[in-house]
């Protein structure tokens, strides 16, 4: 089929859902779904489509007829370009409303199991400025809008400081203003670009693998502490203090200021050495009374108030009274474990990265819990009948795979164990549903509670509650 041929208008389309991976859904003439990117429910557009499959078309609104009710104006002035926070132009209770949404029709239509009657998603106080940890890139050859290469100005400044176009992995967009992650975080990315723009510290070029900047991570927390990690391409001592002393005597606020020299290809700074400058290497967040010690490399919620409200959903799902030996298998750095270890007789967490689980130990000796045991391992590997025996029968176990959810292995060895109670938090509802059609042979589903922790964007997490039948 020719290009031309693929692409098509269809006018006067009422826009009439949203969900999976934050597109919004139309019907064709044809009886086919078309997904759309930039329109809300109840818009009436005119769509040209760009990709065509048996079932669906992927397009775009080229006209708005109606505008939706659904409709809100976006706080941040990068929205549409930056990837982050997609669903910004839709009210923020409409985003609720498909995000609910999306998570019964995953466990309906692929879990195909009777639900209980579903509670309303729990909203998130902070619909903006509730992330405590954001990663910026350097980059010399900054995302140009259609206006700035049609113009004829001379382009002086080409650096940028802010994220990945969608899709481009070399092309980074400048941001002015970022409303995912709270005051000091604009100000110190502001001072760092301006600061090294004025001093003539290379941005990275990551075509070319050159310049010095390559990545700004900032930290912040409950307890005020803020951690900033600067991570170059090259040891250039002179340059690399003179960035350095200016962060620290700009904001005394910082209490921890790290770096790492990455010459590698790419920039995780996971197998890299991480240098501490200036403070601690470390930072607090604290939950419930509870620290936690986070380091650049730990794994900790994003939201940090939100999490509090998903750790209470899944102590409270797990309604412990204080007998209980329970298991958090993808235990991260223990945080489950740790707010459930008062109300049960014993916690075993699993988890595959040794990091992980010694920030897990560490922090439950810090805060004085003793009924907490840790175990590094794949579960996949580890978690098998020998484990069982040797760490004894669990009456709940709550688990929090990552997004591809649990491998067929550990599902099975759940429907081995037969464990009373199952709390399975899910950040996403698809997989969870594959998982819970397994598990449905022994369990029944007796509550479900999705989560917020993401305003903005189409994310969203679900708590699912499983008896024993
Ligand atoms: N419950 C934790 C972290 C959940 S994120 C919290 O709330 O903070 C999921 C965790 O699963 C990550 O820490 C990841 O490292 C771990 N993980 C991923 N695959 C795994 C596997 N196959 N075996 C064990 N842990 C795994």
């Amino acid at each position: 089929m020719s290009r031309k041929k693929v692409k098509q208008v269809f006018e006067n389309i009422e826009v009439i859902d949203a969900g999976a991976k934050g597109k919004t859904v139309a019907k064709a003439p044809d009886g086919r779904v078309i997904f759309l990117t930039n329109t809300v429910p109840g818009d009436v557009v005119d769509i040209q489509t760009f990709k065509k499959r048996k079932s669906y078309y992927e397009g775009k609104a080229v006209k708005f007829h109606t505008l939706s009710e659904k409709r809100t104006t976006p706080q941040c002035e990068h929205f549409g370009t930056c990837g982050g926070c997609k669903w910004q132009h839709m009210k923020y209770e409409e985003q609720l409303f498909f995000k609910q949404k999306e998570v019964t029709n995953n466990l309906t239509r692929i879990g195909h199991i009777e639900l209980p009657e579903v509670t309303p998603i729990a909203a998130c106080k902070e619909q903006y400025f509730y992330r405590n940890k954001m990663e910026f890139s350097f980059s010399d050859s900054r995302w140009l809008t259609l206006e700035e290469i049609q113009s004829d100005k001379n382009l002086e400044d080409k650096n940028a400081l802010g994220f990945h176009i969608p899709g481009m992995w070399d092309k980074i967009l400048d941001l002015k203003k970022c409303h995912l992650q709270a005051d000091p975080s604009n100000d110190i990315r502001t001072v760092v670009k301006n600061f090294s723009v004025k001093n003539k510290l290379p941005f990275f070029n990551a075509r070319n693998q050159t310049g010095l900047l390559r990545t700004l991570m900032i930290r912040t927390s409950s307890t005020a502490e803020i951690m900033v990690l600067l991570q170059f391409f090259a040891e250039e001592k002179e340059q690399r203090e003179l960035l350095l002393d200016h962060i620290i005597k700009t904001f005394p606020t910082i209490t921890s200021l790290q770096y790492v020299i990455n010459s590698k290809g790419n920039d995780t700074i996971y197998d890299q050495e991480v240098i501490c400058y200036h403070g601690r290497d470390h930072i607090f967040e604290e939950m419930e009374g509870l620290q936690f010690k986070i380091n650049a490399k730990s794994f900790y919620q994003t939201n940090s108030a939100q999490a509090y409200e998903l750790y209470k959903i899944t102590r409270d799902f797990a309604s412990l009274t204080g007998n209980e030996v329970v298991y958090d298998l993808y235990t991260g750095t223990g945080t489950i474990a740790q707010f459930v270890a008062k109300k049960a007789k014993k916690v075993i967490g699993v988890e595959s990265v040794p990091d992980a689980i010694a920030a897990a130990k560490e922090n439950a000796t810090l805060n004085g819990i003793s009924n907490t045991e840790f175990y590094v391992g794949d579960m996949a590997k580890v978690f098998d009948h020998s484990f069982i025996e040797t760490h004894g029968k669990p009456d709940v176990i709550i688990t929090d795979p990552p997004r591809d959810g649990m491998h067929k292995k550990v599902v099975e060895q759940l429907l081995a164990i037969e464990a009373e109670k199952i709390v399975y938090v899910s950040c996403n509802s698809a997989t969870q549903a594959r998982d819970l059609s397994i598990l449905d042979e022994k369990y029944k589903v007796l509550k479900t509670q999705a989560v917020d922790m993401f305003p903005q964007t189409y994310h969203v997490e679900n708590v699912v509650l499983l008896g024993l039948r």
